[in-house]
């Protein structure tokens, strides 16, 4: 069996131009205005991609730099104010924030109608309870592109590797929401192979390179790589054993240009439905 490739990049790319378009035709562009607190380079790359993306499709972006000692008052106010501020619709607090920082107190100044990352507890409940508004932006985007493939997920058993609160947790319930029996796998789960072996969908969000090898998947089965791992030659490398797993599943999203598309693009959208809660 040679699996199909879920392209990412492609999708993504189809995505931006309908954003783009859906953008254009608005009297007001989405604002975003990313919060980060210093410190971090690969958090200023991801920064740097988020403007960038918006730039693309036309949304509005704005950057927040705080030292990297900012005192804990006024990261908080710097969120209540742009929470009140109308002229912004949707706000990103770049995680993690530095040791000594107490990120629940930071998110309990968000407004949860400007989450788009679905941070707040408000939006973390709406998903788990069924009800969701800001999803985010990663598991929406493996979502989408299950959903861009036309794969069917009612019915059938798919099993998570992975329990964090901003991907495999959400991923769950958005699985069980489209009607999939879902089991979640983590750390201390008992003989993951065997787990992973029930799942006509295997989804992976560990972060180990390779941890889902060949022989660990049930033939004809679609998988899902959320995980990044860089080599040290430089090269990222997924959750799942590429080659060996490709070799008999149904479909396989590769590392890079698999999932990781998918989560700006996701993000725009959520960009657009806070635009849409402001004007409500
Ligand atoms: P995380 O917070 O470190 O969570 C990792 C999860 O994997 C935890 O639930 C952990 O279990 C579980 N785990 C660790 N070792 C395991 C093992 N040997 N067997 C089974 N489960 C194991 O990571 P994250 O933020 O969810 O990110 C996961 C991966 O996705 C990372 O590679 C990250 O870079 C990537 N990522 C990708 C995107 C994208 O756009 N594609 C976006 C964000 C993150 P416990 O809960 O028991 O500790």
């Amino acid at each position: 069996m040679t699996a199909l490739v879920l392209d990412g990049k492609s999708a993504a790319g189809a995505a931006k131009a309908t954003l783009t378009q859906r953008i254009a035709q608005l009297a007001l562009a989405p604002n975003l205005v990313v919060v980060q607190v210093a410190g971090d380079p690969a958090a200023d790359r991801y920064v740097r991609a988020i403007g960038r993306i918006c730039g693309d499709v036309g949304a509005g972006y704005r950057l927040v730099s705080l030292p990297a000692d900012v005192a804990q008052a006024q990261l908080n106010q710097t969120v209540r104010e742009l929470s009140d501020d109308d002229a912004v619709h949707g706000i990103i607090i770049q995680m993690p924030l530095p040791t000594g920082l107490d990120t629940e107190a930071v998110v309990a100044q968000l407004d949860p109608r400007k989450d788009i990352d679905g941070i707040h507890p408000e939006n973390a409940g709406r998903l788990a309870n069924g009800q969701p508004r800001f999803v985010p932006a990663t598991p929406a985007g493996g979502m989408a592109l299950l959903r861009h493939y036309g794969i069917a997920v009612a019915g059938k058993q798919a099993v998570v590797v992975g329990r964090s609160a901003v991907v495999g947790r959400p991923m769950a319930w958005l699985l069980l929401q489209a009607d999939a029996t879902v089991t979640i796998a983590h750390s201390r789960s008992r003989d993951l192979a065997a787990i992973v072996r029930t799942a006509d969908i295997v989804v992976a969000a560990v972060g180990r390179a390779e941890l889902i090898r060949g022989e660990m998947v049930k033939p004809g089965a679609v998988v899902i790589d959320f995980g990044i791992s860089v080599q040290p030659d430089g090269t990222l490398v997924g959750d799942v054993a590429y080659a060996d797993v490709a070799a008999h599943a149904e479909a396989i999203t590769p590392v890079p240009g698999g999932t990781g598309p998918m989560t700006n693009v996701q993000l725009l959208e959520n960009l657009l439905l806070a635009h849409s809660l402001g004007r409500n």
